[in-house]
């Protein structure tokens, strides 16, 4: 074996002066001086006595420091295992336990809490701060910036990471070197990246978006990357007109469509928008083009499997469809019985190809429930097919409403109910009902202005939808409760309206 995923994402550009990254405050790394921490951080994590398959849990908040030590894993064959900075330190208990994690990595300032959950389950503590020091940057003082990379094969573990827990607690998934290699090289080809693209780069990287599609193409392509701490209208509107590629979560651009500075000459330079992780709705995706001329690339994709559709590069960007699966992954359609489906009938979207993960870290049961024999996963989202290849995402299984036994799909009645005056946006839920079972409620984000008159709603939708599927109520938000991810944490309404009707 070598090592294919550390020699073609890193070794492949050892020496080179080209730039890899670029922060706000103007400090720019080169390839080459990035390699050289990341293999001096490798003997680093080597002298605490890690070996090849260990774990390194990692929740630091979004620098270059901590993308060296992703390269310094993958060199070494460690396990890279970043947490959302979110997580608390009970969170980070459950984290730890379940990955066994041999060492956590915070920053120097770190909450007590956290430091006694590390303690308790014998998980070495070590810091690294953006600036390079911190214990685990005493250790790697003096090392050499060469380190002989560490043999790891196609189905080794590259990395676990833990799902973003929208419908539940949070899952591991354990993404082998081929997983994220073959992602990064189908992904490079289909969006045209090339050595000229400089990203600019304003998502987590603790998530498979920012993380491995977003710095794991750039890699491979040998580009470079605006990295902003994170997304901040100014930096953006600042960054965007240096930057040839943006990706994005749908909120990324509703807020930059909300600013003046937003225009078609400050993009005129940009060759690329994408968006995902969330449904990125078609009036979002219009007006963009409108403002902009550019049509959002939108794909989908989870932790388990990378990116798995995405609209072309070249031909239609189908606003509201997340476009053909990738070449080389097969997608379909089935009932929860697992019978196929037809061409647009709305089912469980199942995928296969060399993305789809290993499995769930020690959920050996999960991992078979949701695999079928012949190797597609069930991935939990309710899709349909077009006849010619497009996939719409119509929601999450588990979001489904099913009201005195019909089947009523969210995304149906929020589109409708998106257009209305007074409707920024909408979540549409089941609530626990006596006769119904669940009822439909309308959650209805209004911003700012004044909530429209459920009267009206209820008659703008009169001759639109069945009555099963009309909103029983409507209740009125300033915003929807959103993840770093953008992701509406329907969960979280679900409990909220909980007991609305007893
Ligand atoms: P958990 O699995 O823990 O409940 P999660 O599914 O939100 O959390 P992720 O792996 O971060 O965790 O997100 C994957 C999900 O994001 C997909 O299953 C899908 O529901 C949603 N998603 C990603 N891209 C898109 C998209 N373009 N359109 C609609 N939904 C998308
Ligand atoms: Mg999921």
């Amino acid at each position: 074996y070598g090592n294919a995923l550390y020699e073609e994402l890193f070794g492949i550009h050892a020496g080179k002066a080209a730039t890899f990254v670029e922060t706000p405050d103007g400090v720019v790394i080169s390839y080459s001086r990035f390699l050289s921490r990341a293999s001096t951080l490798a003997h680093a994590l080597t002298r605490l006595g890690l070996k090849p398959g260990d774990r390194v849990a990692v929740q630091l908040d979004k620098s270059v420091e901590m993308l060296a030590l992703y390269a310094a894993c993958v060199q070494a064959g460690f396990v890279f295992l970043p947490l959302n900075t979110a997580y608390t330190a009970t969170e980070l208990s459950y984290f730890l336990e379940n990955s066994g994690a041999r060492v956590f990595l915070t920053p120097s300032r770190v909450e007590e809490a956290k430091l006694d959950a590390a303690i308790k389950l014998g998980t070495e503590h070590c810091t690294l701060d953006a600036d390079g020091t911190g214990t685990l940057g005493e250790l790697a003082r003096g090392q050499s910036s060469h380190f002989e990379t560490v043999p790891r094969g196609p189905d080794d573990l590259a990395a676990i990471l833990y799902t973003s827990g929208t419908t539940g607690r949070s899952k591991g998934a354990m993404l082998s070197q081929q997983n994220l290699l073959s992602n990064a090289r189908t992904l490079v080809d289909a969006w045209r990246f090339t050595s000229g693209d400089r990203l600019l780069h304003a998502l987590p990287i603790f998530h498979t978006h920012g993380l491995f599609v977003g710095t794991n193409v750039t890699l491979l392509a040998g580009g470079s990357m605006l990295f902003l701490p994170r997304f901040d209208l100014d930096s953006m509107i600042a960054m965007l007109p240096r930057s040839t590629v943006m990706m994005g979560v749908p909120t990324y651009y509703t807020r930059l469509l909300a600013d003046d500075r937003f225009t078609a000459a400050l993009v005129e330079d940009m060759r690329l928008f994408i968006s995902g992780s969330a449904p990125l709705l078609s009036e979002t995706h219009e007006a963009f083009a409108t403002r902009t001329g550019h049509r959002i690339l939108e794909r989908y994709g989870m932790t388990e499997t990378n990116m798995t559709c995405s609209n072309p590069y070249e031909g239609e960007r189908r606003a509201g469809t997340v476009g053909p699966p990738l070449p080389g992954i097969e997608v379909r359609v089935r009932d929860a019985a697992g019978k196929p489906l037809a061409t647009d009938e709305i089912g469980v979207l199942e995928v296969r190809g060399p993305n789809v993960f290993k499995g769930y870290w020690q959920m050996p049961e999960k991992t078979a429930e949701e695999m079928r024999d012949d190797g597609f996963f069930i991935t939990g989202d309710l899709a349909s097919i077009s006849g010619d290849g497009y996939v719409t995402i119509v929601g999450r299984s588990r979001d489904l409403v099913i009201s005195g036994g019909f089947n009523v799909y969210p995304k149906e009645v929020e589109v409708l109910l998106d257009r209305l005056d007074g409707v920024v946006e909408s979540a549409v839920i089941g609530v626990p009902h006596p006769d119904l079972g669940e009822a439909v409620v309308a959650v209805i984000a209004t911003g700012h202005a004044v909530a429209p008159d459920p009267n009206h709603l209820s008659e703008a939708l009169a001759d639109q939808l069945a009555a099963f599927k009309k909103p029983k109520h409507y209740a009125f938000v300033e915003e929807l409760p959103r993840n770093t991810m953008g992701k509406v944490q329907k969960a979280a309404l679900r409990a909220q309206f909980d007991g609305l009707f007893s």
